[in-house]
């Protein structure tokens, strides 16, 4: 029996597809590489010295999707598949309500043909928009203020109501903060394509001199130091939160929302800071206008993550900060060398 990954190639896909290796589960890969690449698998086997099958097939296409449940025996999900860019969803929000949600509509309608009712999905703290108090619980009032993460609302809704219907499905939401830094064997890691719109992988380009310097968004917050107050969690800590999810899935039924974070808040400052302690680079950088769209302060409340999934993020700050900037030095050109 094989779990699936949707979007195995990408930036969480790949961490936790080697995750789910080294525990020793078997791995079928789709993905049709439209923000990754198929090296970041072979780093996966390189690493773990273990094989997963690989399937470059559109969650769009029915006909294919079909042909990759025929031909392994599928025994849960994780579906990470999406377009996760906030700025462009705002832009071209039917592409995103397309691609997450049709893409969504029909891997569920085949696994409910092949009886398989077990699924891990990529959720986002982006359904909660702008938080009425933090840290942030799974209980409070949605409400996602662009187009992105009314995908994962709406997405989480859909399989809600797919437990309704048939209490045989068993699913985890997994509402992650800020994923970041690497693998520590710096062999697999983020990926952006262009200049990166999020703060890390921004900082470790500065850092290797491929951007000149920071633009930190805003320093009128209400903050401690007037700038962004983020929850960031390293991505392997994701990865794992993952393993604890499926092996939930695959012994109960039900359906669960699981904040992903670690309960700490640090500003931009903070990080910029942080990783200059942690790696001893400099980044310049200077004060402009808030981004569009952003909040003051989002960090979770992991505590029902801790509780019911028996899982807890390890790892801070100085190793997510050591850890990005590995891989960063190691692929100056992402998994494109
Ligand atoms: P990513 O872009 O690196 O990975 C997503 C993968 O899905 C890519 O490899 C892409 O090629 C693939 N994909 C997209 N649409 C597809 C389709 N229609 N058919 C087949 N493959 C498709 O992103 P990531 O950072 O690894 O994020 C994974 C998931 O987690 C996404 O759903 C994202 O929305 C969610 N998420 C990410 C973050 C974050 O900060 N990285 C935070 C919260 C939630
Ligand atoms: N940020 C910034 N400069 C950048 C990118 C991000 O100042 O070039 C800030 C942003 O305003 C936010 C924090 O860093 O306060 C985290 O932003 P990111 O885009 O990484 O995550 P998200 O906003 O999606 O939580």
């Amino acid at each position: 029996m094989s779990i699936l990954v949707t979007g195995g190639a990408g930036y969480i896909g790949s961490h936790t597809c080697l995750e789910l290796l080294n525990a020793g589960y078997k791995v079928v890969v789709v993905d049709n590489l439209n923000n990754s690449k198929v090296e970041s698998l072979s780093r996966i086997k390189e690493i773990t010295g273990k094989e997963l099958s690989f399937y470059k097939v559109e969650l769009l296409d029915k006909n294919e999707v079909e042909r990759v449940f025929a031909e392994n025996k599928i025994e849960a999900v994780v579906h990470f598949a999406g377009l996760k860019a906030v700025g462009e969803s705002v832009r071209i929000p039917l592409y995103y309500y397309y691609n997450n949600i049709a893409g969504t509509l029909i891997l569920c309608e085949i696994m409910n043909k092949f009886g398989i009712h077990k699924m891990v999905f990529s959720s986002s703290a982006a359904v909660y928009g702008e938080p009425q108090s933090v840290p942030i619980s799974e209980n409070v009032p949605l409400g996602p203020a662009n187009p992105y993460g009314r995908t994962k609302l709406m997405i989480e809704e859909i399989l809600q109501d797919l437990y309704i219907s048939s209490p045989n499905w068993s699913i985890a939401l997994l509402r992650y903060f800020n994923p970041i830094g690497a693998h520590p064997s710096g062999k697999i890691g983020e990926d952006p394509s262009g200049i990166p719109n999020n703060l890390m992988p921004y900082i470790t380009q500065v850092a290797a001199g491929k951007l000149k310097e920071l633009h930190i968004f805003g320093n009128d917050y209400p903050t401690s130091d007037g700038t962004g107050v983020r929850d960031y969690i390293h991505v392997v800590d994701i990865a794992k939160g993952h393993l604890k999810a499926v092996e939930k899935i695959l012994t109960q039924t039900g359906v669960g929302a699981y904040n992903l974070g670690t309960g700490k808040g640090y500003s931009v400052l903070e990080m910029v800071n942080a990783f200059d302690r942690a790696t001893g680079e400099k980044i310049p950088y200077k004060m402009v206008a808030p981004r569009p769209g952003d909040v003051a302060s989002c960090y979770a409340d992991p505590t029902k993550a801790i509780e019911e999934l028996d899982w807890i993020a390890e790892k801070g700050m100085e190793e997510m900060c050591l850890d990005a900037w590995r891989w960063q030095k190691n692929n100056p050109n992402g998994n494109g060398d």
